[in-house]
């Protein structure tokens, strides 16, 4: 089932002289691509069109092929085409592909909330479906909002969020959300929520440990809920890694103390385990590194394997009960998609589920960890190269001009598209975030392909940093 076991990959077709160029042509023809300048794809970033993918590998139409180190936007758990999750599709298929889910249930959708439920424990009590991951979160924040209403809390109307968090692109995520990039344009429209400083590797580079930063940061979070607590709805958090604000880790006690927090205000705790669920940072929850039991979490992303959008967000029984009554519209939480629950996509979850229940997983998963370790290691002495860290299998570092007091490129300079040219060049995607170089590979991966995919990012470093 792992990198050993699995299929050998068919040799790649052979190459069709300038056929990426023609599907390049097509492509920028009709498409508009997503988080991009369009112009961009003109002049500096290059595209790549891809034919299929096995495995770990991505495969493009001239018969190159590169190793997916970021799991495809981190949803990608078990390989591209993975056999299991293929056939229980395509029996899925031939059955229901898709129903609504108001006044219908089907198996996927029943079993899928049978097993998350199983996995959150003792205290959760229902799951709701939503389509992808800025959706479940729209859904935990409107839930969160709507509990505090049903139990005459209409002073309850804001959020907390932590500083550098992502939470997704529609509105409301957006709000919550904290990277200026995505968010500046559209303030105007968005929520203003009470901003928490998480504490990041920066808070110890004066040579302060990471503990005394987390009881700082404690510290300034309590002021901040002594103010506005009792206005406050939930506090968002990613736990353990905020990974699209630019992989910054915090450690298990930062959420202990800010769950301690919320209970101490009634205050309702949201995670977000969209990227960082599904045993990505080891446990199937990443909170569960923690004493945390959160209200409600969000679960996307790798929640299918990589094949299908879904959300699934699990609630606890007094979330649950705040809204069950005898009025048919008052307190229910009237909120849909067209494509909640969709069987397929609850299909892929559930072949997903199967293979992270395999016991072989954890100790393979702890073998890439120690490769990432292993072979990331001379990265830390690198002149250009600062904050190298790791959360399970989140690995990322951050190019700098200068180490000491770890100073930035500035961005125009793009250093991290040199790292992703470089590994375009040499069979590895490696998709950086800014001046953040990360790895988030599939679980499938191999030691012996971390190894060989870190070379590329280290070669690639080189390369983007000289001069
Ligand atoms: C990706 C992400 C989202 C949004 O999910 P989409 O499926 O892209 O809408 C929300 N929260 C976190 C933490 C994410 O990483």
């Amino acid at each position: 089932m792992h990198g050993s076991s699995y299929p050998e990959s068919p040799p790649p077709d052979p190459p069709v002289p300038g056929a990426n160029r023609r599907w390049i042509e097509r492509d920028l023809g009709v498409l508009w691509h997503p988080c991009t300048q369009m112009k961009d794809h003109e002049r500096t970033i290059p595209l790549v069109p891809i034919a299929r993918g096995q495995g770990p590998w991505l495969y493009d139409y001239d018969g190159r092929r590169y190793f997916d180190a970021v799991s495809s936007w981190w949803v990608n758990l078990f390989g591209h085409a993975h056999p299991a999750i293929n056939a229980r599709l395509s029996a899925q298929l031939e059955t229901l592909p898709h129903v609504l889910l108001a006044g219908v249930g089907h198996a996927p959708a029943i079993e899928l909330a049978e097993r998350l439920l199983a996995r959150a424990g003792a205290g959760y009590a229902r799951c709701f479906y939503a389509d992808d991951g800025s959706t479940g979160i729209e859904v935990a924040l409107k839930m969160a909002f709507h509990v505090h209403r049903n139990q005459g809390a209409h002073r309850r109307v804001r959020f907390a969020a932590l500083r550098g968090a992502y939470h997704g692109e529609t509105l409301g995520a957006l709000g919550v959300g904290d990277v200026e990039l995505y968010r500046s344009v559209y303030a105007p429209l968005l929520l203003e929520p009470v901003r928490i400083a998480p504490p990041t590797v920066e808070d110890t580079e004066d040579g302060g440990d990471l503990e005394t930063a987390v009881a700082r940061r404690l510290e300034e979070a309590r002021a901040l809920f002594a103010r506005h607590g009792d206005d406050l709805a939930a506090l968002v958090v990613e736990p353990l890694v905020q990974c699209a604000g630019g992989m910054r880790m915090h450690p298990p006690s930062f959420l202990d103390g800010l769950a301690a927090l919320c209970r101490e205000h009634g205050v309702l705790l949201i995670a977000d385990e969209c990227a960082v669920g599904m045993g990505r940072t080891g446990p199937f929850f990443a909170h569960r590194r923690s004493q945390a039991r959160p209200d409600i979490i969000v679960l996307s992303k790798g929640l299918t394997g990589g094949y299908l959008p879904l959300a699934a967000v699990l609630v606890s029984r007094p979330v649950y009960d705040a809204f069950y009554d005898d009025d048919p519209w008052s307190r229910a939480f009237l909120h849909s998609h067209s494509y909640t629950g969709n069987p397929l996509a609850c299909t892929a979850a559930l072949a997903t589920l199967d293979l992270l229940d395999d016991p072989g997983l954890a100790p393979h998963k702890a073998g890439l960890e120690r490769a990432i370790d292993e072979a990331t290691a001379p990265l830390r002495e690198h002149p250009h190269v600062a904050h190298v860290r790791r959360t399970g299998l989140i690995f990322a570092a951050t190019l700098v001009r200068e180490k000491h007091g770890a100073r930035p490129y500035p961005a125009e300079e793009r250093h991290g598209l040199r790292v992703f040219r470089y590994g375009l060049a040499h069979e590895a995607w490696l998709r950086p975030l800014g001046n953040v170089v990360y790895l988030i590979p599939p679980y499938v991966a191999t030691e012996e392909e971390i190894r060989r995919v870190v070379a590329v990012l280290a070669a690639g470093v080189d390369d983007a940093t000289r001069d």
